[in-house]
């Protein structure tokens, strides 16, 4: 078996666009539409993000997370603002400075995580620490979910940081690259975990779910949607034939396709866990709620594993990050195991 037609477990970004993601773009592939959104297409798919969240939000679409969350951070925040965030958090140690870019200047302020997660005690310390002009005043905070070590935030934990940050003042931002993983790992609805939690907007991840070149923004509290179709103008996220964003996230919404995809990563990442924690000298390092596992690999495991063609990163959360994906099938984990296993 050559590299390329192994699974890569790197990132749920290896894979490449799921079946209904693929007919979506060639259903949409016929006639002539209005462009730059302005499409019947794009139409019903802000309409099924209402539905999908039972509430009247405003949605865009964007060709990625780092403008997501770069240019949604940047409407909630003046340049002299601060964003919190964990230590971990992908617009902390993986977006080029860009969140700081398009908000010009808006500096991040990280706070310890947990597993990931960030906990209320640290994050009103660093709120309260300061409160002089010197320093650059929080007004967002931001979460992933699921967060960077694979976890993920239950409702309850949502609304207690939501409600510390509005206590101050401040707006939430939810990273939502892996969101539907999420969803799919809890037993709370759409709209529990982020909304009725006091999120203010998500970013909520179509590439990592299977999808071709889009995220979208979605604002629960629309005032702070205001001019944001400039934003996104102005830094190159508009797409002119939006139909192609828009079908495919019609279809993803549409009969729990997202679930089904999402809830097989899961699944995938949990037999992994387990096969992998029953091999000896193997600790999975963090608990499962989503597609990611972490693993203390020992390091001849590691060696022969990479020497059979397997692709995944150990620089990452403390040992070696395993991603599953839309994509993942028993067999590549079964076969994943086995070679673990010699
Ligand atoms: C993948 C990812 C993103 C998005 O990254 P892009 O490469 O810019 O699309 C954002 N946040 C998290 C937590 C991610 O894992």
């Amino acid at each position: 078996m050559s590299i390329t037609s192994k699974y890569h477990f790197a990132s749920d970004n290896t894979s490449g666009i799921c079946q209904e993601a693929w007919q979506a773009l060639e259903e949409s592939n016929q006639g002539y539409h209005p462009s730059y959104g302005a499409d019947e297409i794009t139409a019903q798919a802000c309409e099924r993000f209402r539905d999908f969240f039972e509430t009247d939000c405003e949605v865009f679409f964007v060709f990625n997370g780092t403008a997501a969350n770069s240019l949604s951070l940047a409407s909630l925040c003046q340049s002299y603002h601060s964003v919190i965030c964990s230590d971990l958090a992908h617009v902390e140690t993986d977006e080029c400075g860009a969140p700081e870019f398009f908000s010009n200047g808006s500096k991040l302020l990280t706070a310890r995580s947990l597993l990931g997660k960030l906990d209320p005690t640290d994050v009103e310390r660093l709120i309260t620490h300061r409160t002089d002009l010197h320093y650059p005043r929080p007004r967002a905070l931001s979460l992933s979910q699921s967060t960077e070590l694979g976890t993920v935030y239950r409702a309850g934990e949502i609304a207690g940081l939501c409600t510390l940050a509005k206590g101050h003042g401040m707006h939430v931002h939810m990273d939502g690259a892996r969101f539907f993983n999420a969803l799919a790992g809890s037993t709370s609805s759409p709209a529990e975990i982020t909304w009725k939690a006091g999120v203010d907007v998500l970013c909520c991840g179509g590439t990592k779910l299977g999808m071709a070149v889009t995220e979208a923004v979605v604002f629960f509290d629309k005032a702070l949607a205001r001019d944001f179709e400039y934003r996104c103008k102005q830094a190159g996220q508009l797409c002119s034939k939006m139909r192609f964003i828009s079908a495919q996230w019609l279809r993803m919404l549409t009969d729990n396709v997202w679930q089904t995809h999402a809830s097989r990563a899961n699944r995938l990442a949990r037999r992994l866990a387990e096969g992998l924690g029953n091999i000896p000298g193997v600790q999975i390092l963090y608990p499962v709620d989503a597609n990611a596992v972490f693993a203390r690999l020992p390091e001849s495991i590691k060696t022969g594993l990479k020497a059979r063609g397997w692709q995944f990163y150990s620089f990452i959360g403390g040992g070696s990050r395993l991603m599953c994906s839309w994509a993942t099938t028993e067999a590549d984990v079964d076969a994943f195991l086995e070679d673990a296993r010699r």
